[in-house]
């Protein structure tokens, strides 16, 4: 039987951080406000938005939603980053991507002010991963996976890990992360030729590719940590990873489950770039 490595309390541990550390920017009269830019109204948007905002009141950060509507201008996008470039009272801003257009998504996040970026919208951030400079922030998500390896001690260093998917989201930026861990980091796509060989191969597996249930039995070998990204909804309707959960759990020694893994991770870790924003400012 493998552990089970929930997201929850990493996620309670780092909150608790987050009401002391904004308590402390209470009382410099600081209160850390997040801005969610949503496009339209897709259903994981909501989802997530949902799941930030609940996340912020717990914390005692305060939200300011720009909500657009899904055949909005371009001009209308923009002006609304203008908007939260010149609130001096927001701290950080997250944009719900893809946008509808992938124009104005690329306009938006080059106008987006770097020290605002708290989810690596913009070109600099993104050089931050791969350099390891130090400004702005990683992708939420990928910091997560991270955070939750340290949370139940997994050791990186030296470790071969294998990352499944090469987004700019997920795969390229949690690749960097574990690299600058000391990892030995594969990263695996939809032309890898042998990506069960791969993922056995790993002492961690990191799976972002998006596609239910995609990894089963012999993507995984005895002793492995498996870290699930992926949301993915399964043929009867329920929300699954990029794991078979049931194939490799009897033979890892430690998984994430989905759901109550990473994404619970998530949403953390953006209230933790924000509060940082705040200190900042
Ligand atoms: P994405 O942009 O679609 O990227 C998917 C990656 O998987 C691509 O690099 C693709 O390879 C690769 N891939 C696709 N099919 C493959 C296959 N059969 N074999 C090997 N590689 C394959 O997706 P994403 O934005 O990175 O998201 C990945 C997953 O994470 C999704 O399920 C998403 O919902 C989930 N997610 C979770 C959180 C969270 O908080 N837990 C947050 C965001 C996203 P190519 O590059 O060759 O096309």
């Amino acid at each position: 039987m493998a552990d089970i490595l929930k997201g929850g309390p990493c996620a309670k541990a780092l909150t608790e951080e987050l009401i002391g550390r904004t308590v402390t920017l209470k009382q410099k009269d600081v209160t850390p406000c997040l801005a969610l830019l949503r496009i339209g109204e897709r259903g994981d948007d909501i989802a997530y938005e949902n799941a930030a905002v609940k996340r912020c009141e717990k914390i005692g950060i305060s939200v300011k939603k720009f909500l657009l509507r899904s055949d909005v201008s371009r001009e209308e996008v923009l002006s609304a980053v203008r908007a939260i470039n010149m609130d001096a009272d927001i701290h950080g801003c997250l944009m719900f991507r893809p946008f509808p257009d992938k124009a104005v998504e690329e306009a938006a996040s080059r106008l987006l002010l770097p020290e605002k970026d708290v989810d690596c919208m913009t070109s600099g951030s993104l050089a931050s991963v791969f350099s390891g400079s130090g400004v702005g922030y990683p992708p939420c998500t990928a910091e997560a996976v991270v955070r939750l390896l340290h949370y139940y001690d997994i050791p990186i260093s030296g470790r071969r890990v294998t990352v499944a998917g090469r987004s700019l989201v997920i795969g390229k930026p949690v690749s960097m992360l574990l690299l600058r861990e000391n990892a030995t980091v594969t990263v695996c796509h939809s032309r890898t030729e042998d990506l069960a060989g791969e993922c056995r191969r790993a002492d961690i597996v990191v799976a972002a590719i998006g596609k239910a249930k995609l990894l089963t039995k012999e993507f995984f070998a005895k002793g492995q940590v498996v870290v699930d990204v992926g949301i993915n909804v399964d043929a009867a309707g329920n929300m699954c990873g990029d794991c078979d959960f049931e194939a490799a759990e009897p033979v890892v020694a430690a998984i994430t489950p989905v759901p109550g893994g990473v994404g619970s991770v998530t949403t953390a870790v953006l209230c933790e770039h924000v509060v940082r924003a705040a200190e900042k400012a």
